[in-house]
């Protein structure tokens, strides 16, 4: 039996038995983890508090081999969204992105740059939840990229020519981005303000991109948010989804 200290942000968690709870984190050194934690459901308890979702806590927590389910032992909460809890649009704003992240990261698997970008959306969430719209835009932008399914947004997959002028580009069914030319505007034309508030993703923080597209029209932000949508439930098709028998 192995003990492991992390820092990791609560996505979701199940009742188990009488006072346990099953609870899936996304944790700074191992990635996606599911564990047991024991006793956490009797009235006023701490531990319990500290493994509601989107809760960042150190955890402590042991490992058996071969056992999919870790056991949490330790919890020291480090941010709490307790505030937000009554805030329903924003709960489910938290909750579909911590449903992409337990799509999209295979188990153990650790990805510092993913959980920084997580915590820094589920922080401007909670900062601004106004501007929440655009921050799971972000969130998914940068989703597929990091997890290597964003088409490349620089120049045409087939003919290699940079996107810098202003005819339109292509979404192929094949998730590929192409010019006019070589798309023959077959595939999803992304409009031009699209296309830049794609790229804008690439330079900022969530709270810093949310902030500058204060100004862009919402049919834009809908657009974008088609687009993503069609990338994800594309991918997601297509891999596996091995989600454990309690998730289902
Ligand atoms: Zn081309």
């Amino acid at each position: 039996m192995s003990l492991f200290e992390t820092e990791a942000l609560i996505l979701r968690s199940y009742n188990l038995a009488e006072a346990d709870k099953i609870v899936v984190c996304l944790s700074r050194s191992t990635g996606l983890i599911r564990g047991v934690a024991k006793n956490c459901r009797k009235l006023k308890n701490r531990f319990g508090a500290s493994l509601e979702p989107f809760t960042l806590i150190n955890l402590t927590y042991f490992e058996k081999e071969n056992q999919e389910l870790v056991s949490f032992s330790q919890t020291e909460i480090l941010r709490s969204r307790f505030n937000l809890s009554s805030d329903a649009a924003v709960m489910t704003g938290f909750s579909y992105m911590g449903d992409l992240l337990m799509d999209f990261s295979p188990p153990r698997q650790a990805n510092d740059n993913l959980y920084r970008m997580a915590l820094a959306c589920f922080e401007a969430g909670s900062q601004t939840p106004a501007h929440l719209d655009w921050i799971l835009r972000y969130f998914e932008v940068w989703l597929l990229k990091l997890e290597g399914f964003l088409p490349d947004l620089r120049a045409c997959a087939n003919c290699q020519n940079p996107f810098d002028r202003e005819e339109p580009i292509y979404l192929g069914t094949d998730l590929a981005v192409r010019c006019l030319n070589c798309s023959q505007a077959r595939g999803r034309a992304i409009p031009r303000i699209v296309y830049q508030q794609m790229r804008a993703t690439e330079k900022l923080s969530p709270a810093k991109f949310a902030e500058q597209a204060r100004e862009v029209p919402v049919a834009t932000r809908k657009e974008l948010a088609q687009l993503t949508y069609q990338i994800i439930s594309r991918v997601l098709d297509r891999m596996p989804r091995a989600r454990p028998t309690f998730v289902q």
